[in-house]
């Protein structure tokens, strides 16, 4: 069956990414749901798994039926790309385990201290909410560049909520409307990194100055060097230093100042001597906002690819709070639906974000759907699950199928089960009707949006 599936894979991926990707991997077994390969070396293990484990899954459920939730990638035992033991080389601050996120760190102490932006964080495409329209609006008036008004700006909040998109979208504003200043960009992680290198090269005396010579002073995730003590008051100095000559210093943290662990009480009351504001997990609206946003610009990279745009209102409530999951799940759609060409709908959604959905399920039952549904159409919840198939109730029915398959990670024969001892082909079809109508009659799609509501609440 291996050999059937390859065909498959051959045939979505195209010859040279099978030749050089799916060709190498030898099927080893499939235990419990978990199908393993063995791979040549870890690194073709990798790409494999982070670009074509979802079309993987995908042919292997198809054409073997059966149950897989997961593959995996080993290095058979006696090959010679066995992982090495990684080299020590302490130094005092810098033992942590390097980030594989972290930009590259330019090396030479007469270089501008800072790090790459990425050219995506723009203003232009920071999508504003409730949830974080203040934290936007200080963005921009540090971005105008004029006085200082508040020193340092603190920007705080959860993983994934835009707090580095805001910080380079700043800079990048700052260089087109004040290419005079010196506006320097980084991580706790990479300030700690240059005070280490310098104090092993002994140049002190060029670090201060460099960083003393700022005109603005970003820096991410401070709660880094929470505990780390030569670099706090390394850290404290340079913030002083700035501040005495009236340069804007921006901060981020995972959390507010006053809540970070292991950091010096006179930081911590340093950064809360600014403007210190939170970006709050999103709302629904700012995570559709966001998806519209993102599916304009997979439009031009994917012309012709078609959304269903149930699919985006069913991520934005589902992924409830890390912006870049949600990108990540939108991302990883369009490229599965591009490879099998193939329309972006509910069940490809399914199919491909499997592993995402089920770790964000929110735990919404099949039977809530029902008696939500039932009294918002005002029939008995008997009629809804009984044998009667009047309009009256099968549409209604219809309706509480379609929001059992997007709400909850139930199957269409688990759902059949619940809805009366239906079969999984009739709930599958209530899906594609209510799919199809919704289209074409906006009460229908009114209707949907207010019982999601409720129900979310
Ligand atoms: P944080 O630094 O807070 O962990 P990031 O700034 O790295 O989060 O954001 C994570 C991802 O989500 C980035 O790709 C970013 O562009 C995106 N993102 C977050 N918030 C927004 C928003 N309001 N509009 C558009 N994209 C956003
Ligand atoms: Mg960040």
């Amino acid at each position: 069956q291996w050999g059937q599936i390859r065909q498959e894979l051959r045939k979505s991926v195209g010859e040279s990414s099978y030749a050089s990707w799916i060709e190498p991997l030898e099927f080893h077994q499939l235990d419990d749901g978990v199908a393993t390969f063995h791979v040549p070396t870890t690194f073709l293990g990798n790409y494999v798994s982070r670009n074509f484990s979802d079309l993987i899954m995908y042919h292997m459920k198809a054409i073997s039926g059966g149950r897989v939730v997961r593959v995996n990638f080993s290095v058979p035992a006696n090959s010679a790309d066995r992982p090495r033991p990684a080299s020590g080389g302490s130094q005092p601050e810098a033992a942590q385990p390097k980030a594989a996120r972290s930009a590259p760190i330019p090396t030479g102490s007469d270089e501008i201290p800072g790090a790459p932006l990425d050219e995506r964080f723009t203003f232009d495409r920071f999508v504003v909410g409730k949830p974080n329209e203040l934290a936007h609006a200080a963005a921009r008036r540090v971005a105008e560049g004029g006085q200082v008004s508040f020193n340092p700006l603190f920007l705080y909040g959860g993983v994934g909520l835009g707090k580095t998109h805001l910080m380079h979208a700043i800079a990048w504003e700052l260089q087109k409307s004040r290419p005079d200043l010196n506006v320097v960009y980084l991580s706790a992680e990479q300030f700690m990194y240059r005070f280490v290198q310098a104090l092993r090269d002994r140049k002190m005396m060029d670090f201060k100055q460099l960083f003393r010579s700022v005109d603005v002073l970003m820096v991410d995730d401070v709660q880094f060097i929470a505990g780390k003590d030569s670099t706090q008051e390394e850290f404290f100095h340079t913030f002083n230093a700035l501040v005495d000559q009236n340069k804007q210093i921006i901060i981020s943290a995972d959390r507010a100042p006053g809540e970070i662990k292991d950091l010096e009480e006179r930081i911590r009351s340093r950064l809360q001597c600014g403007l210190v504001v939170d970006l709050h997990p999103t709302d629904y609206e700012l995570r559709l906002g966001i998806l519209q946003t993102k599916v304009e610009q997979y439009r031009v990279q994917y012309p012709g690819l078609e959304i269903n745009h149930g699919v985006l209102e069913f991520l934005a409530h589902r992924i409830s709070t890390n912006v870049r999951v949600l990108e990540g799940a939108l991302t990883r759609l369009f490229a599965f639906a591009s490879l099998v060409g193939r329309e972006i709908n509910m069940e490809l959604t399914q199919d491909c974000l499997s592993d995402v959905l089920r770790a964000s399920d929110r735990k919404i039952t099949v039977e809530e759907i029902q008696r939500k549904v039932s009294d918002h159409y005002n029939i008995r919840l008997s009629d809804m699950l009984g044998p009667k198939r009047l309009r009256a109730f099968a549409r209604p029915r219809q309706i509480a199928m379609y929001l059992s398959k997007s709400m909850t990670s139930r199957s269409l024969p688990d759902i059949g089960k619940r809805f009366g001892g239906r079969d999984h082909t009739t709930v599958m079809h209530g899906v594609k009707r209510i799919e199809e109508l919704r289209t074409q009659d906006s009460q229908i799609d009114e209707d949907l949006e207010l019982l999601r509501r409720a129900l979310e609440a």
